[in-house]
């Protein structure tokens, strides 16, 4: 068993992302009510691998709670939207919130959200790459709403999680 927790800005799509990977759902009008754990089994070289995700809520009101989420994680997604250059700016807080909350050495994946609404996308491929390997993370950009690149999303990271242990 793996504990993923999932953190970013408000609206960036976390809940979203967790939907799509887990149910193959994307929910179109409305917030969807999800239990903060969702769950889904992936075979990852061979193995079945139940992931645990645990959807964190953005507003500042909710980051009291992020040390409970992120107790003994294995691995963080860190989301951002492509089109929002606030979310981007603020993964360098999500990202020592992530440190300062996990114990040991969890993998942590960047995810830029949103990419189907290419017209608006403002923060830049390479800004994601460059921020990725300075922080020693996974980088990937995906559409929670056509469903890209989400499952690999959780593959990568379940797969650097097996290798690390
Ligand atoms: P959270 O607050 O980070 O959990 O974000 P949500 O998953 O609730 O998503 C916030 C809003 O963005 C909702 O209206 C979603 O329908 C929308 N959204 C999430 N992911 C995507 C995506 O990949 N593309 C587009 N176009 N909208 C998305």
């Amino acid at each position: 068993m793996m504990k993923l927790t999932m953190v970013g800005d408000s609206f960036v799509g976390k809940t979203s992302l967790a939907l799509q990977f887990t149910q193959d759902f994307f929910p179109h009008d409305h917030k969807p009510t999800i239990t903060d754990i969702e769950t889904r089994v992936l075979n990852i070289e061979g193995q079945d691998v139940l992931f645990q995700i645990w959807d964190t809520a953005g507003q500042d009101k909710f980051r009291s709670l992020l040390p409970l989420y992120l107790r003994g994680v294995d691995g963080a997604l860190l989301v951002y939207d492509v089109t929002k250059q606030d979310s981007f700016k603020n993964i360098l807080t999500w990202i020592s919130e992530v440190r300062k909350a996990a114990s040991g050495n969890p993998v942590m994946a960047l995810v830029g959200n949103k990419t189907d609404l290419k017209d608006y996308k403002c923060v830049t491929t390479q800004d994601g790459e460059q921020l990725a390997s300075e922080q020693g993370m996974i980088f990937i950009e995906t559409s929670a709403k056509s469903g890209h690149n989400v499952h690999q999303a959780f593959f990568e990271v379940g797969k650097e999680v097996l290798k690390r242990t």
